[in-house]
């Protein structure tokens, strides 16, 4: 039985970073320390991180005492007020490419545009990309969602940075049936677009693809959706211990991937476990 590695698997570039910059603050102040809301999607992880003394806090009352982590998300413009009255020292980890829509967001509101944001209206990024429209804003993650008819044009769709390139040129195409004047920025993270573009690829090459990542964390489940489309052997797992579960037989290549919040030393523990659980 072989085991193929996705070539886009463990960390992206911008939860690297996040936890760069949280484990470089960490070594430079002894007191408490927080991250407002999970650092990432990854249960093991903010476990790891907690045991350096990283303690996630869901509101900004409760970080009064300690440099407290912006994560790769961001957060809103109102929790980002709220800081500054409460003189919460807050340590910048979001990722540069969300900063990147954020600025477009803006940018777009200023100049009388009606925003579509392709993303999950509930998903942190998207509620606090919303929060610093200058203008009005539709969040949808379908095409059918969008409304009959622009309260407001020129229109421009931007989009969550981990959303898929399918929907969102579905969206844009839905848009551009309601109006002329559509413009379209595809703010799709390229580590997204490459692992969901590798994981079909290894789906289309293997018997069974096991994708590693917390339960919680959206890009994971859709990358495992992605391949599932695929290869209906598919099983999104978040601990090396639900390899026991799995039925290997009539496999002969298995293919791994994984979420951009699954840290490496997971992955590296999961491939390890899975060549045990082989044979
Ligand atoms: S998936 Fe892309 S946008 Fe999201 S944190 Fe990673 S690098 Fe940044």
């Amino acid at each position: 039985m072989r085991i193929v590695r996705s070539s886009h698997i463990g960390l992206c570039f911008g939860v690297k970073r996040a936890i760069r910059v949280a484990m470089e603050h960490r070594s430079r102040h002894t007191g408490p320390m927080y991250s407002l809301g999970p650092l990432l999607h990854n249960p093991q992880e903010v476990r790891r991180l907690e045991k350096a003394g990283i303690i996630v806090r869901d509101e900004l009352e409760k970080c009064a005492d300690g440099p407290t982590l912006v994560r790769t998300h961001g957060i809103t413009r109102q929790q980002l007020e709220k800081a500054r009255t409460l003189g919460i020292e807050l340590v910048d980890a979001v990722c540069p490419r969300v900063e990147v829509v954020r600025r477009h967001m803006e940018e777009y509101g200023r100049r009388g545009y009606l925003v579509v944001l392709a993303g999950d209206a509930g998903h942190p990024e998207v509620i606090a990309l919303r929060s610093y429209a200058k203008g009005p804003v539709v969040v949808v993650s379908r095409p059918d969602q969008l409304p009959e008819r622009f309260e407001k044009t020129p229109v421009v769709v931007l989009s969550q940075t981990t959303k898929d390139v399918a929907t969102f040129d579905a969206i844009v195409m839905a848009c551009r049936q309601r109006c002329d004047e559509v413009e379209q920025v595809r703010t799709i993270c390229s580590d997204a677009v490459r692992r969901q573009a590798d994981g079909a690829r290894l789906a289309r090459n293997s018997d069974m693809v096991i994708v590693i990542g917390g339960r919680n964390s959206a890009n994971t489940t859709r990358l495992a959706e992605i391949c599932r489309r695929i290869q209906p052997r598919t099983h999104h797992i978040e601990d090396p211990a639900e390899l026991k579960a799995l039925d290997f037989r009539g496999v002969e290549t298995i293919g791994l991937a994984s979420g951009a919040s699954t840290p490496d030393w997971l992955v590296d523990d999961v491939e390890r476990q899975l060549r045990l659980a082989i044979g």
